[in-house]
């Protein structure tokens, strides 16, 4: 089933053409658990990778053995959605209960290779904000499962933009971590339902006097307009008109939580945007007005509000490549 975006509840570019230049689309990728295929765009679906070449393992040190294990994160989430809607029963309880965090790998040193868990895999043919070197058609994404990486302590992450007609055999069973740092490290397998949108730059980085004049205009929309004084989360620049949240490729990226930086290329300085937000929530209350209406049932909640379990930084992982060539190095932004 597709995902609609509704029409945003303004134009802002009517009162503020001059918001035309800082206008880019993004695809929401809308993940929903399911059961992705091979060939599939996914979120933690299984990956197109050849056969023949060795899975992307994470070599950095960092303690790997005291965590979750990933088949108790599995299992607590396989309880959690059986039992929506329902008390859990007391051997569910139990299950729940015997779960633990802790050292679960007391064999493994920090030096030691653990797989990375499959992130993403993402074709060109469905998600048009998907630019990546010329001719390449297919990006997968991979990342530690432990936010121990760099001074930000995130995880580290591992792009493979591929040719798919260079792709034989296909690898069966896929290499996967015992430990994983947190529940919240590890993606529910999900299916996309891409779709192309328009965003605006983040308020903090348009021009200081358009940034003016959208606060005066919101104000106006307070004034004058009875149902917006009301509302909850009456109709601001911020939620409901520039970035759209959850999941998404291209766009622009939001710096809520620190000064808005610049990403730069470490090897020709270009200004790198994100390529890939990943984000913990699909659309929270101030930002409901992106829900699709096909989502909008109350039984679905958790499906469509967290459908694929991460939550890594404060909320938002995001990665940016170059815009010049993309085999340059990728860089994080965390939110
Ligand atoms: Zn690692
Ligand atoms: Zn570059």
């Amino acid at each position: 089933m597709p995902r609609t975006t509704p029409p945003r509840p303004a134009d802002v570019e009517e009162p503020f053409p001059g918001l035309a230049e800082f206008r880019r689309t993004a695809t929401r990728l809308h993940p929903r658990p399911g059961d992705p295929k091979t060939q599939d765009s996914s979120v933690a679906g299984p990956m197109l990778w050849p056969a023949d070449e060795p899975w992307p393992m994470c070599t950095a040190v960092h303690p790997k053995g005291t965590g979750h294990l990933l088949a108790d994160v599995r299992l607590a989430r396989r309880i959690h959605a059986a039992s929506e809607g329902r008390k859990k029963t007391e051997e569910e309880i139990a299950l729940l209960g015997a779960l633990r965090n802790g050292l679960h790998d007391p064999g493994i040193g920090d030096a030691d290779p653990i797989p990375m868990l499959a992130g993403a895999q993402l074709w060109a043919r469905d998600i048009p904000d998907l630019t990546g070197p010329e001719g390449y058609d297919l990006l997968q994404v991979f990342w530690c499962p432990f936010e121990a990486h760099g001074p930000d302590a995130s995880v580290d992450v591992v792009l493979k933009w591929r040719r798919s007609q260079d792709i034989g055999a296909v690898l069966g069973e896929q290499p996967e971590p015992l430990v994983v740092g947190s529940p919240e490290c590890v993606p529910q397998p999900c299916e996309l339902h891409p779709e192309q949108i328009v965003e605006h730059e983040y308020l903090g980085l348009l021009p200081e006097d358009l940034q003016e004049a959208v606060a005066t205009w919101e104000e106006q929309l307070l004034d004058e307009d009875e149902e917006e004084a009301e509302a909850d989360f009456p109709t601001e620049y911020s939620s409901d008109l520039s970035l759209a949240p959850g999941w998404k490729v291209g766009g622009f990226a939001t710096w809520h939580l620190t000064d808005p930086r610049t990403v730069d290329c470490t090897v020709c300085g270009t200004s790198m945007p994100p390529l890939l937000t990943a984000h913990h929530v699909e659309w929270d209350p101030a930002s409901e007005s992106w829900a699709p209406p096909e989502d909008r049932r109350p039984d679905l909640y958790r499906h469509v509000i967290t459908p694929t379990g991460v939550y890594l930084g404060r909320g938002y992982l995001r990665i940016h490549t170059c815009p010049t060539d993309a085999f340059h190095p990728h860089q994080l932004s965390l939110q």
